[in-house]
């Protein structure tokens, strides 16, 4: 009987310095297993005397139930440990600032074709869209330039194959949209146009800006009208000098180029300006009886003016930027002074 009070002592004190749920089996099996030094006592009962066994039993049982708590209370107390410490590792300090979940910003070019869109619809105009890979048919012939016509060379076009091409400009909208509409209409179309170009000032991809306003009391006076109306609001600058000088386009017949007065030097002359004090920004004009014939448009009912305008070259001038390739470089020290 002393030796079993030696053994709950020596159970509990055995546990009391195991921390893994490995261990504590082996202690279990020692004491309670199959020939577990319990297990052992209670087999070595048959040979006590009738009168002794009863109490040696209960003995034996009531160590039993003590080191079962004992082996129960120690498992309870590793399951907590391993708790205590998965929870310390996956801390979350909710604290902690975060990491650099800055706000972006809109690309330069994207503000700028959001400018363009937002004064010319205050101005009445619609805004159409149109496929970038165009057939030769559209992108020169309808527009009046047609086979061996040198305009074509000038353009520095990428042919996808014999009749399709990345449409060179925005223009061959002029005819799409009049394809599917009776004037008078009055539209801008921007998107992105394609050249086989690359230095400081030219990129393969570049936005253009399409205007087309056919009506039957359209003038070239009103094309000035609504084109200095734009430049001013665009450069938020009320007394912004304009001068349009002769130019060609196989489209627009008379055509002209516009410049305005240099919104970097104020015309006092600078290197964006050549020190000319003038800024060129677009190409215009009425456009011509040829464009109109195949589309069954009476041009002597019908008049309409186009102009096109390069959305980057407007948005280098607006922000002061001096190489066009830092729009399409992707450099986040560029990109975030546009906040
Ligand atoms: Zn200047």
């Amino acid at each position: 009987m002393q030796d079993l009070q030696s053994i709950l002592d020596g159970a509990v004190s055995a546990l009391s310095s195991i921390d893994n749920p490995a261990l504590l089996e082996e202690v279990k099996a020692r004491y309670l297993g199959k020939s577990g030094l319990l297990t052992e006592r209670l087999k070595a009962l048959g040979k006590l005397s009738p009168e002794a066994r009863p109490a040696a039993g209960a003995e034996i049982n009531r160590v039993k139930l003590a080191v079962e708590a004992a082996l129960q209370a120690r498992r309870d107390h590793i399951a907590a440990q391993q708790l205590e410490r998965q929870l310390s590792a996956q801390a979350l300090d909710v604290t902690l600032p975060g990491r650099g979940a800055g706000n972006g910003g809109l690309h330069p070019v994207t503000r700028t074709l959001a400018r363009i869109r937002e004064v010319f619809h205050s101005l009445g105009f619609d805004v159409a869209d149109g496929p970038e890979i165009e057939t030769d048919a559209y992108n020169f012939t309808a527009l009046n330039i047609p086979e061996n016509h040198p305009a074509r060379a000038m353009h520095d076009t990428f042919y996808l194959d014999a009749t399709h091409v990345l449409r060179t400009h925005t223009s061959p909208m002029q005819v799409r949209y009049l394809e599917s509409r009776k004037p008078p209409v009055k539209v801008i179309v921007p998107g992105r146009v394609y050249r086989c170009d690359s230095d400081m000032t030219h990129t393969p991809m570049f936005h253009q800006v399409e205007g087309l306003w056919v009506d039957e009391a359209v003038t070239f006076s009103g094309l000035k009208g609504v084109l200095i109306d734009f430049m001013r609001r665009f450069f938020e600058q009320d007394q912004l000098k304009a001068r349009f000088r002769p130019s060609f386009f196989p489209f627009t017949e008379p055509s002209a180029e516009m410049d305005i007065g240099c919104v970097i030097c104020e015309g006092q002359g600078c290197r964006v300006c050549s020190h000319t004090g003038w800024l060129e920004v677009l190409g215009c004009g009425m456009v011509h009886p040829n464009v109109f014939a195949p589309l069954g448009i009476d041009s002597e009912r019908h008049v309409g003016f186009a102009f096109g305008m390069g959305v980057e070259r407007l948005a280098m001038l607006r922000y002061g930027v001096n190489d066009l390739r830092l729009f399409f470089d992707n450099d986040l020290r560029f990109l975030e002074q546009f906040r």
